[in-house]
């Protein structure tokens, strides 16, 4: 497939913003990456263009039925000047997953890469220098066709965006308190919980929301049927250092696949740690740290790499993890994964592509 290609005008170049106070998702690039579906004819019609609004029929079907999903992954720039990507077939193949659920087109792995890197060259002025700072990329595909009826559209568009984002821990780690929620649930088994679709994301604004009232930073969840296996926080995959085993929630049932907590897993293995994916409730892990067992928790993901947990609030009582401190584990994977991220460090998984 082609790649079409509208540049901007010298005129409509944006403003960068400054790349000391960049934040999350609040500036885009100038161009972005689109590419339109027709039923019977496929994908069609791979354009880079000008980032700008898009023209939706009132009744496009994603706005009534939610047939949308998107990836997160991140462009970053490495001291030698190169620009880097950290297993990106591993997302776009993640959201043809997606795809599959939720009876949307399969995306054409390879070709999207291609234009990708594409629009990475074109916008890589855009790439921050400042340490710890990436370029954030979100690939989304929504339902498109004007028509209302509960069933698979027969249009769609894919598009990639890109956003400058500032480091997420400009001042050191920062171990998070966590609420752990017995009332409200993420997914359920048979559900859409193992994808990243919009859906999911609005379901789960209430919790997030209660919990910031109360001083909490992020939610902890339950599985929905007993609500005491753990399953993820906030956004996150979730890893526990008991004794000597690190321990982390099984795929299969209703938690997301992260990239992140494979790569993690595999880091670990390699460094010869013991690293085991079984189901495990609140009740034990509640129970490790009254017996002194339990060293770490922290979570992982794209935007943050490792997040350190610092303390857990659950059925109204407080309790703290590892004094609240980043644990040695959690340092030692942050340090490791962004540096092979940023092309810093050898790369034995062949994890990494320079563009
Ligand atoms: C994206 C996401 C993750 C983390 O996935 P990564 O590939 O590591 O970024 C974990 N849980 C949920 C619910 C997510 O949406």
């Amino acid at each position: 497939m082609d790649i079409q290609l509208e540049k901007i005008s010298e005129k409509e170049a944006k403003t960068k913003p400054d790349q000391n106070s960049l934040g999350f998702g609040r500036h885009f690039t100038d161009h972005m990456l689109v590419m339109p579906y027709t039923e019977g004819k496929g994908w069609h019609d791979l354009t880079i263009q000008p980032y700008r609004n898009f023209s939706l029929d009132p009744a496009a079907m994603v706005l009534h039925y939610g047939q949308a999903i998107f990836e997160g992954m991140k462009a970053y720039r490495g001291k030698d000047g190169g620009i880097y990507l950290f297993r990106p077939a591993d997302n776009i193949e993640r959201m043809n997953i997606s795809a599959a659920r939720l009876c949307m087109p399969q995306l054409p792995v390879d070709e999207v890469l291609v234009a990708l890197k594409e629009l990475l060259r074109l916008d890589e002025d855009w790439i921050p220098t400042a340490k710890g700072a990436t370029l954030y990329i979100r690939p989304t595909m929504i339902a498109t066709e004007a028509a209302l009826g509960v069933r698979p559209a027969k249009q769609y568009l894919f598009f990639v965006i890109l956003s400058p984002v500032g480091a997420y821990y400009p001042e050191g780690f920062n171990p998070v308190k966590i609420y752990v929620t017995d009332k409200y649930v993420r997914a359920v088994p048979g559900g859409v919980g193992h994808i990243k679709t919009a859906g999911n994301y609005a379901a789960s604004i209430m919790a997030a929301v209660e919990a910031q009232q109360a001083g909490f930073t992020q939610v902890l969840w339950l599985d929905a049927v007993e609500r005491r296996y753990i399953e993820e926080v906030g956004t996150m995959n979730i890893f526990f250092v008991i004794g000597d085993e690190i321990v982390t929630p099984p795929l299969g049932g209703s938690i997301l696949p992260g990239i992140t907590r494979d790569s993690v897993i595999q880091v670990a293995k390699g460094w010869g740690l013991n690293v085991v994916e079984r189901r495990i409730t609140i009740d034990e892990v509640l129970a490790a740290q009254e017996n002194g067992s339990l060293k770490e928790i922290f979570g992982t993901g794209t935007a943050a790499v490792i997040s350190p947990v610092g303390s857990l609030h659950y059925k109204g009582q407080d309790c703290l993890i590892n004094n609240g401190e980043t644990g040695a584990l959690s340092q030692r994977l942050f340090d490791e994964i962004q540096a092979i991220q940023y092309g810093a460090k050898e790369d034995p998984y062949g994890w990494v592509i320079r563009v």
